[in-house]
């Protein structure tokens, strides 16, 4: 069994607060208590800088530090690429291995746009790495929401073409799980062939719920996938 922790919107910015909350302590708080953990590898999956500021980049880093596991990022809205890059290139990634399972990474950031969207070119891609993978079972992570929420969440800026995703999706039987963040919301939804599950944020949920949390999948041998959201 493989252990997957998924954190998201850490937003950290130039200074402590951002949104109304102190994001550096409270991702803080989240490191201290996956630290003390087994796991296998960590995830963040977008909106790691408030600012996008390569000094956001790097304070997250000291942030993350007690973090001993492989790390794997990639980005939301509100990061620069160019400056997470500076930061964090070794841990960007388009597809990695963790035992029989696969984890494949889409693009779906447009510039300046809250919403997303995922590219003629980033689809054929994923086609690509999902007929080429040779992982038994495969999660796929994104930032942005592929389903409507059913929550007070403005679904307007989530995904725009979730129809052109699924296209491709619904053609690999692989596929046991789809990811995301940004929502700020920790939800499951159903889906004939793949569960759908949205992690909260480490600063601040935009629903009732206050306190901050994170993922936890437990991945089998067998296909058979597992998760929780820890609250702190
Ligand atoms: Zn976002």
């Amino acid at each position: 069994m493989i252990k997957l922790l998924q954190i998201s919107d850490c937003h950290i910015d130039d200074q402590a607060l951002a949104m109304g909350v102190d994001t550096q302590t409270n991702l803080a708080k989240v490191v201290k208590k996956i630290s003390n953990q087994k796991f296998e590898a960590l995830l963040i999956s977008g909106d790691l800088s408030n600012s996008g500021s390569l000094y956001s980049y790097k304070r997250l880093k000291e942030i993350l530090l007690p973090i001993q596991q492989p790390t794997y990022v990639f980005g939301g809205n509100h990061d620069n690429i160019d400056q997470l890059t500076k930061e964090f290139s070794d841990n960007l990634f388009n597809h990695i291995t963790l035992g029989k399972w696969g984890l494949i990474t889409i693009d779906s950031v447009q510039l300046h746009k809250t919403s997303g969207l995922v590219t003629e070119e980033a689809l054929e891609t994923l086609n690509q790495t999902l007929k080429n993978s040779t992982a038994d079972y495969i999660m796929v992570a994104l930032h942005h929401p592929i389903v409507s929420m059913n929550s007070s969440w403005n679904d307007e800026l989530s995904l725009e073409n979730p129809q052109d995703l699924f296209r491709i999706l619904n053609k690999h039987s692989k596929i046991r799980c789809v990811i995301f963040g940004h929502a700020h919301e920790a939800a499951h939804f159903y889906h004939e062939k793949f569960d759908i599950i949205s992690c909260p944020s480490t600063a601040l949920q935009f629903t009732q719920e206050t306190r901050i949390g994170f993922n936890e999948y437990h991945l089998y041998n067998n296909g058979k996938i597992n998760w929780t959201t820890q609250w702190i």
